[in-house]
């Protein structure tokens, strides 16, 4: 079997914690399939007068401890597995980080790349009308991806404000949206900033300062963009980043807030001066202590992991690891903060959205990372004792613990209608 595609990781990983925590088959089956699975086909005409056919997905693995969350994947070679799979990511995720939701995904097949934003703002319109009635605060509650933003979140809830004749204050219909239209402070830093908060309780349990670390970055976007920031005022090195286009090196450091700046400006990192270019698979064997993954799936592989020089891995993407790559790593004695905790802080803040959403609160900056902070620092160490208590991996240890709690939570509702 190909272990490398997502929703193979997200199986395979299932799997495994089912057979550690003694999982009976009828809960397997429960918990391994998705409770709704819809396809949709979108037909926008785009600024040119020309239809753009595109199809578009919307799962929800399971609302057993809460509506389903999880974001909207706006990717040229997404599918409905990928999105399946990182449905299932989601109730482990949000499970583990102890916020009352299930998983969810979105995804639509389309390169946001090619267009301009003017054209996004048609598909991902065309995309909320056509999914609306599969979203709900009580139901699925999107938020943002890879290829999707805080601005693309506006336009969801403009339009399914517009076509429920609701307010733009009715609900939380969606996650991570701007701030003046009930968005909360340091959502968009939340998940790159929650990477780095753990990374920080993996330095103090091996016994390291932060500061003398050296970080090599996958991916210059959202999550790994805001862990960059926050390396560097912490005082850490950015060795290395990379996005689709190019990777980066500098041994003595990237400058960092220049670089955000270039790749604001231009959509890339590519042509930014003061560091080597480098292809994108270098990155895995430069010489670093923390490595971070934060793009696609199935980057790190049995292919290149033999070659990781880093001390720890900080899974910002989802699924970024194969199970052959994660055996290797484990041998090399690699300290790898697994996915489910490691990128768990964008949808714990989307916790607090929805909460400021629905209590009619208002919270600061301060008060947001503070809770992030404490909440993902305590679920850190929670997952370090469980798998110190048990010898078992972080990623083992933050399975068991999430798997535990939804198979909790069904017998609590129990099996029948
Ligand atoms: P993004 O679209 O903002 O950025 C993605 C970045 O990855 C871009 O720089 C892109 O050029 C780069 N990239 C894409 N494919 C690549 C490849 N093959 N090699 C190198 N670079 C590549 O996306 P994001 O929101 O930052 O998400 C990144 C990862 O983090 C995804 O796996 C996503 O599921 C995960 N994640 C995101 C959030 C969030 O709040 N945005 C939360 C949890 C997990």
């Amino acid at each position: 079997m190909s272990n490398d595609t997502i929703l193979n990781i997200s199986k395979f990983n299932l799997k495994k914690s089912a057979e550690r925590v003694g999982l009976s088959k009828p809960i397997f089956d429960k918990i391994s399939f998705p409770k709704e699975k819809i396809e949709l086909r979108l037909s926008p005409i785009l600024s040119d007068g020309n239809i753009a056919n595109i199809e578009a997905y919307v799962v929800r693995h399971s609302d057993i401890l809460g509506p389903s969350k999880g974001g909207i994947r706006m990717m040229p070679n997404v599918t409905m597995d990928d999105v399946a799979g990182l449905a299932m990511e989601m109730t482990w995720k949000t499970s583990l980080i102890g916020v009352p939701f299930g998983g969810g995904k979105s995804g639509i097949r389309f390169n946001s790349q090619s267009v301009n934003d003017k054209d996004k703002e048609i598909i991902v319109r065309a995309f909320a009308r056509s999914a609306a009635r599969h979203f709900g605060p009580e139901l699925y509650v999107p938020a943002p991806d890879m290829g999707t933003n805080e601005k693309d979140m506006g336009h969801i809830r403009d339009c399914i404000s517009y076509s429920q004749g609701i307010s733009i204050t009715k609900g939380c219909f969606v996650t991570g949206k701007p701030i003046i239209l009930g968005g909360i402070p340091g959502r968009r830093q939340a998940t790159g900033r929650g990477v780095v908060y753990t990374t920080l309780a993996a330095c103090e349990k091996l016994g390291l300062d932060i500061k003398q670390q050296r970080f090599v970055l996958q991916g210059f976007g959202n999550v790994s963009s805001e862990a960059a920031v926050e390396i560097a005022n912490r005082g850490a090195k950015v060795i290395a980043v990379s996005d689709i286009n190019t990777a980066l090196f500098n041994k003595n450091g990237l400058d960092i807030p220049a670089l955000v700046k270039y790749a604001k400006a231009n959509g890339t990192i590519k042509g930014f001066k003061s560091a080597d270019e480098i292809s994108g698979s270098e990155i895995f064997g430069l010489d670093c202590d923390c490595l971070i993954p934060a793009a696609a799936g199935s980057q790190i592989t049995a292919d290149n992991a033999a070659g990781i020089k880093a001390k720890i891995i900080a899974e910002g993407a989802n699924a970024p690891t194969t199970p052959d790559a994660d055996d290797i790593l484990h041998e090399k004695g690699v300290f790898i903060i697994p996915d489910i905790l490691c990128n768990s802080g964008g949808v714990f803040v989307s916790y607090l959205e929805y909460v400021q959403e629905t209590q009619h609160e208002q919270m600061t900056e301060a008060q947001v990372n503070q809770r992030l902070f404490e909440r993902i620092t305590n679920c850190f160490n929670d997952v370090y004792s469980y798998a110190k208590d048990r010898k078992l991996t972080m990623r083992q240890a933050a399975m068991d613990i999430a798997v535990n709690r939804v198979v909790e939570g069904i017998y609590a509702r129990g099996l029948l209608p």
